[in-house]
């Protein structure tokens, strides 16, 4: 029988009983399990995984389980210089893009408001998600641990804030996602660009009065609404001002 130590960190606690969090903890393991099967097999998706030490050295996922081996486990996108060690994972995705599971429709939306390319549809099955995400290099987002365990699954959130303006704090936080943010880009519908619309194009597409009071408008080239900066713009806009502020700076607003 091979015996292991294992240490989780950080939000990789949050999958693990209480009793296991934040300590090194002893554990029986399978003939020739690997570290993935493992870390699997205690409750954690490997996509939530970033960076593996067995005995104090990198390791990729498929590093096989010796007896008395030390096994420490780091989150993805945790904010640690690891530079000089391996990854499990060769390169983030170059793009970042998502698809969302079909419980999180107002977390896509908030990321497209932000102008990340999330797709998603309350249709969308696990295993349509996880064709997408290999076929497309979509990062998977879910509340559910169990698709993120899927084999061909490399990118994935586990969600765990359970409203959608705190899951996209959560999200633009763990993934960094503020550098590459271009809010009012995409059609929160339609997850297509918006371009640029001028007042002549709008004229009989938006109250006259809107007309009359605003010069620039955007429109949607797959569902042709047009968009300006009224009262609901202010809002959003606010909501993403708060996000682009530096970590720790930010006031929430109330969510909703
Ligand atoms: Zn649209």
């Amino acid at each position: 029988m091979v015996t292991a130590t294992f240490r989780f960190y950080e939000e990789l606690n949050d999958f693990l009983p209480p009793a296991m969090r934040g300590r090194d903890w002893s554990c029986p393991c399978a003939r020739a399990a690997t570290v993935k099967h493992m870390i699997e097999a205690l409750g954690v998706p490997h996509t939530e995984v970033e960076l593996i030490l067995v005995n104090g050295q990198s390791c990729g996922f498929d590093r096989v389980l010796a007896d008395g081996d030390r096994v420490s486990v780091y989150p993805t996108f945790e904010a640690l210089d690891v530079t000089p060690l391996l990854r499990v994972r060769p390169a983030p995705l170059r793009v970042t893009r998502f698809v969302a599971d079909a419980h999180l429709g107002g977390l896509a939306a908030l990321l497209r408001l932000t102008g990340y390319d999330t797709l998603y549809d309350n249709h969308f099955d696990d295993r349509e998600i996880e064709a997408i995400a290999a076929r497309e290099g979509r990062i998977v987002l879910t509340r559910d641990r169990e698709l993120l365990k899927r084999g061909s699954i490399t990118h994935g959130c586990c969600v765990r804030a359970l409203k959608p303006q705190a899951q996209l704090r959560e999200i633009f936080a763990r993934l960094d996602l503020r550098r590459q943010a271009r809010p009012f880009s995409l059609c929160l519908s339609c997850n297509v660009p918006l371009r640029a619309a001028s007042s002549d194009e709008v004229a009989g597409r938006v109250p006259p009065a809107v007309l009359e009071r605003h010069e620039r408008f955007s429109t949607c080239e797959a569902c042709r609404r047009v968009f300006w900066e009224g009262s609901h713009w202010r809002r959003m806009r606010a909501l993403v001002d708060s996000l682009m502020l530096p970590e720790g700076t930010a006031s929430a607003p109330a969510d909703g």
